[in-house]
């Protein structure tokens, strides 16, 4: 599933690759330099984050002391902690901090994200990948949604992004989801505030869907934003 992130790593060229590659396996990545603005991004009340990846060593707040700030407050995020340091002394302060894993540098991005799909199985919240409702079935690993239909199953392809706000969707099926809590949930917060990329990526969705000879399951609710109503898969 895709996952949204907070990347706090205070060496340019590696937080601004890092980023890129876990975007493009579809997570929603922020970024930021300092332990303090990581505790800003933590503590904030845009963002929920699922994972926060923490160097250990920044600027002002130490990762392994902003992850113990994000304990301390109840936070149940998990934490991945990157050092330089390899000791195992300190491998023991990270953990006891509250860090769910930790990965040496220099690390292999095949490496990070073998990581981060080990703590997303391991996780107590771990979401059943294949989300569906009202005859609509997100299959995460290929990519696709199926669709019922009175001839068969419709097998749709999606982009990270269409897959992201069809799970969205699936889990929130009936409700009039605000476009800004779209735009939160699922775009990074550098995304320009007053752009409309949402409205775009549902236009782009239903269009993909229509390609398909399908209807679209997504209403616009007029000033109030966007609603899931699938057709409970009984189109015959
Ligand atoms: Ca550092």
């Amino acid at each position: 599933m895709p996952l949204r992130i907070l990347l706090v790593e205070d060496e340019e060229d590696l937080a601004v690759a890092t980023q890129a590659v876990l975007q493009r396996e579809g997570h929603v990545v922020d970024r930021c330099s300092s332990g303090l603005e990581g505790w800003t991004l933590l503590s904030g009340e845009l963002a929920r984050y699922d994972l926060a990846i923490l160097d250990w060593m920044l600027p002002d707040l130490s990762g392994v002391d902003l992850c113990r700030r994000a304990r301390a407050a109840g936070m149940g995020l998990q934490v991945l902690l990157l050092t330089a340091r390899a000791e195992t002394a300190d491998r023991v302060v990270g953990l006891d901090a509250g860090a769910d894993d930790y990965l040496s540098k220099p690390f292999a991005m095949e490496e990070l994200l073998a990581r981060i799909r080990a703590l997303q199985r391991r996780h107590p919240g771990y979401r059943e990948p294949l989300l569906s409702a009202g005859g609509y079935r997100l299959d995460p690993r290929a990519g696709t949604l199926l669709v019922s239909t009175s001839t068969g199953e419709v097998s749709v392809d999606l982009s990270g992004k269409e897959q992201q706000l069809m799970a969205y969707f699936l889990e929130h099926p009936g409700q009039t989801i605000p476009g800004s809590r779209l735009r939160n949930e699922l775009w990074d917060l550098h995304q320009d505030p007053v752009s409309n990329v949402v409205a775009a990526q549902v236009r782009l969705l239903r269009r993909k869907l229509a390609a398909y000879g399908l209807p679209s399951p997504i209403e616009t609710v007029p000033s109030k934003g966007y609603r899931f109503a699938p057709l409970g898969g009984n189109e015959t």
